[in-house]
């Protein structure tokens, strides 16, 4: 970039007071000026910003192979050109002193890195893969009368990334499972892993509904993060929305940016939204303010229960079928009552008491304003105001957006708090719609992409469950218990056999039934996710890991003890552009390096601008990005490392006669690296996402389709015979013919065209608003003209408008239920086409409830008010005895939460960019005035920060961003930590004590995503 620091800050400075007040800083104008020479004659190159999931695209000018500036590309649809400070230091990412570019070793217990050549530490990282592959393997299990083929391998973990592009984490997942690891993660896990179990139990799919850009169309908007700070340019949305009349409420613990945006901030204690969404639930019903046509229309609000299902409101904080010896719930009572063709009963009066929206009702009964007010904090006034104006934003005229982040994912009720917001959004008629939707923002660039590629240890790319040994032993089992009888998911067996033909190719076939033994199966579901494997490293039970793009070390919670745990093991691979706090972990300040005998192999990656491949953002819009210039030194792209590892691995096995080798052996791996850093041809990775023929294809009629070989156009083209192979069904359609990447177009949007179909590819089938069947009323005609996306034409017999339909494109609104193919069980007015009868789901089966009911934090200044059940009674709570200590409001009287900055992201990059590490003075506590001042802190001042399980040292910012909660009567302080530091970092600035030390080890009871926004902490002056 042409910028100097000075010119950096300065700019910046300038920009931003003419900028929206998000923090995004449009330098476009400005660097102009000052780098037209500098780009004359440069060739620019698609990029994409590889640090939040706004993905905000980017030119990369290239003059004599190097880059020369990094700017926001102006016709890009959702960031017209916009970059925040992050986005638009991107060029210290490649270009930066820190840089490593040489492999370095070290050896178990030595106190210094060596160089080592590239070849020597492949070959060595493949032969401790197969070493501890080899000793840890099982190949069967006892399972009742039988043995079930297992092919696991639980002495190894691999940490993929959501800052790694789609493919490379698809080669993960790939070589993962080919080796049988289960121990299989991305940071999804630790940010939004929450979010898909809620958002697909209410609507299908677990993905943002709507498009960033989309946001402008609101007439209310609620975002329950700070948006504006984390997720800058994409707040631009918002503002627009702003002048054009919206309001915005914003709901958040500390007083932000955002809130400064807003017309109305709501502070709310953390970890209680769901009493906040509850109440706005009840007032929405009591106050009749949902959209009453469309919950019938759309809804399972009209279905009705067995009565033997019982809600907390009966049960006094649980439903029926718990089971407290194992905490667990017998779930036999959770189902609706059925007619003769087996489809639920139904009441479109809504009156049965036994019918979804009665009960309902019922359970938010007790979430009145006043349980508002003394549970979270909120004023009943306050309240009661926001609750008008959100639920007006309903009906056929108005929609509202709501936004959410980490407050609510990262907490041990982190799915339900997220259901809730959910089924606020349906009850009011909210998604489908134009200014309407649910907006999960992610805060890496891929997190999106990362989950659908399934490096997750419970699921498989395009989101097929992971096989557990006992209920899924075979083939026919597992597609039995994993598909429904209704929805689009009924064509579960399609995906799953393409997959496994993707990986297995020939080897699979109809007699082996397509290699399904290859696959690892999990032992069961309470095991496996990134704490549990943190846990297992601690006790010495996983032995190896790698580690890609990801630092554990600083990001894990209760970090101290996750330090301790990567110091454990017997090998470590780190591939990362820095070196990051895990690579130096066992160098950690404090630490004696002879103590560990962790055996480190780092190898040097390579950022975006120095790579092919895609990255999906939160909106579900995958972008390719082009490598601008060659990586320097040994550095290389993770894509590279990981075709590398698995080619070697291959060969080390060639020759076994053993069957547990066979799924290495037989795993489909010709990739066609070249170049002198072999880089495999990231096109081939992308076309075999996308799924290809195995065989010529003819259609029903026997017309030719495809010959042997050719790229799907569309999923509807998968088959479960063998004859295509498909790596990621919801991204067919991303490569549908040879040399076709539709996740390179970069067309400016067409006039008419606000959503910018023409710019990369949104899955499924792009798709821009999922669920857009909804816009239509049951006839197929607008709700209204204001809110028009797509409608039937009668004429031409089809679904029109300004989205490709998430829908059968031809099936009429009258259309009854289909009997068979792909849309079984789905009529033309059911809009939630993946859920099994086609609707948007109030009542869902999530495991500890089909209604969300607040649980207290486990750590909490009060008692539940709602119940006498305190914390959510099924949540994990990880064994590790006085390392997971809980803190008690008598000796820790302070809420704490934790949050993130706009000049930092993950702790693995921004801390080694001096452009960004300047910005802050170092690691800081905000504290309020009030609670400063009984302290006897000052601003400025060196604070404590203590929790049962750790202490960390930081600098007083006493602000009165951060105000005291009035909870049950009483006056509770809280403290706001940002949680970016560590101690590897570009200047002193950049270093300090890890916040998530502070974290105890717990974990929401459907993805195990710790509790990291609400605990509880001490805090005192140092002397
Ligand atoms: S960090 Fe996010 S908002 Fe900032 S430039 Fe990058 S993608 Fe855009």
């Amino acid at each position: 970039m042409s910028l100097s620091r000075r010119d950096f800050l300065r700019y910046g400075m300038a920009a931003a007071s003419t900028a929206v007040a998000s923090g995004a800083i449009d330098l476009s104008p400005v660097e102009a000026a000052a780098t037209s020479l500098r780009i004359k004659e440069a060739k620019a190159f698609p990029g994409v910003c590889p640090y939040c999931a706004v993905g905000c695209a980017q030119l990369i000018y290239v003059k004599d192979g190097k880059i020369v500036d990094i700017e926001g590309d102006p016709d890009a649809p959702h960031t017209e050109g916009a970059l925040c400070p992050k986005g638009s230091s991107t060029y210290q990412l490649s270009l930066n002193e820190r840089r490593i570019t040489k492999c370095l070793y070290r050896a178990p217990g030595a106190t210094t890195w060596e160089e080592k050549p590239l070849d020597w530490m492949m070959a060595e990282i493949a032969q401790r893969v197969k070493k501890t592959r080899d000793a840890s393997f099982v190949e069967k299990v006892r399972v009742g009368a039988r043995d079930v083929t297992v092919n696991r391998c639980e002495g190894i973990a691999w940490l993929g990334s959501s800052v790694l592009d789609n493919e490379e984490n698809y080669l993960i997942a790939k070589l993962a499972r080919g080796l049988g690891l289960v121990n299989l993660e991305n940071s999804a896990r630790l940010c939004h892993s929450a979010t898909v179990p809620a958002l697909g139990a209410t609507f299908g799919r677990g993905a943002m509904t709507t498009n960033l850009i989309d946001v402008q169309h609101a007439d209310v908007i609620m975002p329950t993060s700070n948006w504006a700070e984390c997720h800058p340019v994409s707040y631009k949305w918002v503002m627009k929305a702003k002048e054009r009349g919206a309001k915005i409420i914003h709901v958040d613990p500390r007083f932000t940016r955002t809130s400064a945006t807003a017309d109305i901030w709501v502070p709310i204690r953390s970890g209680t939204n769901i009493v906040f969404f509850g109440g706005l639930i009840r007032y929405a019903i009591e106050s009749k303010k949902y959209f009453h046509d469309y919950v019938v229309a759309y809804t399972n609000a009209s279905l009705v229960l067995d009565p033997q299902f019982k809600t907390p409101t009966d049960l006094d904080g649980l439903f029926s079928g718990f089971n407290p010896a194992i905490r667990s719930y017998d779930q036999s009572t959770w189902k609706f009552q059925l007619e003769a063709d087996g489809y639920p009963k139904k009441d479109p009066t809504l009156r049965d008491p036994n019918c979804v929206f009665q009960r309902l009702r019922r359970q938010y009964s007790r979430y009145t304003p006043e349980m508002v007010e003394r549970v979270c904090g909120i004023p009943k006034e306050l309240f009661l105001k926001v609750a008008d104006i959100y639920c007006s934003a309903s009906g056929p005229d108005k929609t509202a957006t709501v936004s959410y982040a980490l407050q609510l994912n990262q907490s041990t009720n982190g799915v339900q708090q997220i259901r809730a917001l959910c089924m606020l959004q349906l009850i009011l008629g909210n998604i489908g719609r134009p200014g309407g939707g649910v907006v999960a923002l992610r805060g890496h660039s891929n997190v999106q992409g990362a989950t659908d590629f399934g490096t997750l240890y419970h699921m498989l790319p395009g989101y097929p469950a992971a096989p557990l040994q006992g209920p899924h032993p075979t083939l026919t089992d597992y597609l039995e218990k994993t598909t429904p009888k209704g929805g689009y998911w009924v064509n579960n067996p399609k995906f799953v056999v393409s997959l496994l033909k993707a990986w297995w190719g020939p080897a699979a076939t109809t007699a082996n039934d397509y290699a399904y033994d290859y696959l690892p199966k999990r032992e069961k579901a309470d095991a496996y996710s990134h704490q549990h494997f943190v846990v297992g490293m601690y006790e010495k039970k996983v032995k190896g890991f790698i580690c890609m793009g990801q630092n554990p070390a600083v990001d894990s919670p209760n970090a101290k003890m996750a330090r301790q745990a990567l110091r454990n093991l017997e090998w470590m691979v780190v591939v990362d552009l820095f070196e990051t706090d895990t690579a130096a972990v066992w160098k950690e300040p404090g630490i004696d390096p002879k103590s560990s005998q962790v055996e480190v192999f780092y190898i040097p990656g390579a950022p975006a601008a120095e790579k092919d491949g895609s990255i999906t953002n939160t909106m579900r819009m995958a972008q390719w990005h082009v490598r601008a210039v060659e990586p320097p030194g040994d550095a290389r792209s993770d894509a590279a490392f990981i075709v590398d590892v698995g080619t070697r691995l291959k060969a080390l096995y060639a020759g076994s006669k053993a069957r547990r080798d066979r799924p290495v052996l037989d795993l489909v791996w010709d990739y066609q690296p070249q170049g002198p850093k072999q880089e495999p041809n990231m096109e081939l990775v992308l076309k075999e996402c996308n799924g290809y023929t195995t065989e010529d294809l003819t259609d029903k009629d026997g017309a030719p389709l495809y010959k042997k070989g050719e790229p799907l156009k569309t999923f509807g083209h998968l088959r479960d015979d063998g004859s295509t192979a498909c790596g990621n069904w919801i991204y067919t359609g991303i490569y549908p013919e040879e040399g076709k990447n539709m996740a390179l177009r970069r067309e400016k949007p067409k006039a008419g065209d606000y959503l910018g179909h023409g710019w990369g590819f949104a899955w499924p089938a792009n798709r821009r608003i999922i669920y857009n069947r909804a816009s239509a009323d049951p006839s197929g005609k607008p709700w209204s003209e204001k809110k028009k996306l797509i409608w039937w034409d009668a004429e031409a017999k089809k679904w029109v408008g300004n989205d490709v339909p998430d829908f059968s494109p031809t099936m009429a609104p009258d259309a009854p239920r289909a009997k068979d193919g792909p849309f079984k069980g789905v009529s033309g007015t059911d809009a939630f086409i993946m859920n099994p009868h086609g609707l948007g789901q109030f009542f869902a089966s999530i495991v500890d409830g089909p209604f969300p009911e607040h649980y207290e934090p486990f750590e909490s200044p009060t008692q539940n008010l709602l119940s006498k059940v305190q914390t959510n009674p099924l949540a994990k709570v990880y064994n590790i005895g006085d390392l997971n200590k809980l803190g008690t409001p008598d000796r820790y009287p302070y809420i704490l939460t934790t949050y993130r900055l706009t000049e930092h992201h993950a702790a693995g990059m921004s801390r080694h960019v001096p452009w960004l590490s300047e910005l802050f003075f170092g690691h800081f506590a905000e504290i309020g005035p009030e609670m400063a001042k009984e302290l006897g802190i000052r601003n400025g001042d060196m604070v404590t920060v203590e929790t049962p399980r750790a202490k960390i040292k930081v600098r007083a910012l006493v602000t009165e961003r951060i105000k005291p909660f009035m909870i049950n009567d009483k006056k509770v302080y809280q403290v706001g930590i940002p949680w970016h530091w560590g101690y590897q970092g570009v200047m002193q600035s950049a270093r300090g004590d890890v916040t998530n030390d502070l974290v105890a080890s717990l974990g929401d009871p459907t993805t195990f995503i710790q509790e990291s926004k609400a605990l509880l902490c001490n805090v005192r002056k140092e002397a």
